[in-house]
């Protein structure tokens, strides 16, 4: 199985891949890769880099509900913990987006801790893709709608690390005078 700086590599390089072509929804002239790079730098930074395989979750958390990866190729490749975070991140994407949002709140606290950094993680990423320097009246609405049920979902996942916690609270502090 591998480990470390293989891990976190392999994982790096098979996201890349598999999101080829798609770009970030609030930005789109952003390449999707950016946004799981900025996820896996966030936890490895509030981990002092000392959980590979949370970082290899982090830049692979959008694969299942993004692209044709298969919970099963995650478990070979990078072994049962990164793989059962992954599921941990991945909404059903048969359900309308409202009821999926809404389960994303009701799950929140009960999802092991190193599933909830990963949530926090991305919402941080999100919201800062959402901040603009002169937003326009969607831009605006768009930050609105996110944020508040972001913020909603990362109630639910507070209390395992605290500098992710803060690093959120600083996200939603930049987007309230964004607004
Ligand atoms: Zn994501």
């Amino acid at each position: 199985m591998l480990t470390g700086i293989r891990l976190v590599s392999e994982a790096a390089e098979l996201a890349a891949r598999r999101h080829t072509g798609q770009q970030r929804k609030a930005r789109p002239n952003e390449p999707y890769v950016n946004h799981l790079a900025e996820v896996a730098c966030l936890l490895s930074a509030a981990t002092n880099g000392e959980d590979a395989e949370l970082v290899a979750a982090g830049w692979l958390h959008d694969t299942l509900e993004d692209t044709e990866t298969t919970r099963e190729e995650l478990t070979q490749r990078f072994g049962l913990r990164v793989a059962g975070l992954v599921e941990e991140c991945t909404d059903d994407m048969s359900l309308p987006k409202n009821e999926r949002r809404g389960r994303q709140v009701a799950d929140a606290p009960k999802r092991p801790p190193s599933a909830k950094l990963i949530k926090i993680a991305d919402k941080v990423s999100n919201v800062r893709a959402r901040i603009f320097a002169n937003p326009s009246g969607e831009q605006r609405e768009d930050l609105a709608d996110y944020l508040a049920w972001a913020e909603q979902v990362v109630a639910g996942c507070r209390g395992v690390n605290a500098a992710l916690d803060a690093l959120f609270d600083e996200a939603v502090a930049n987007a309230g005078s964004a607004m």
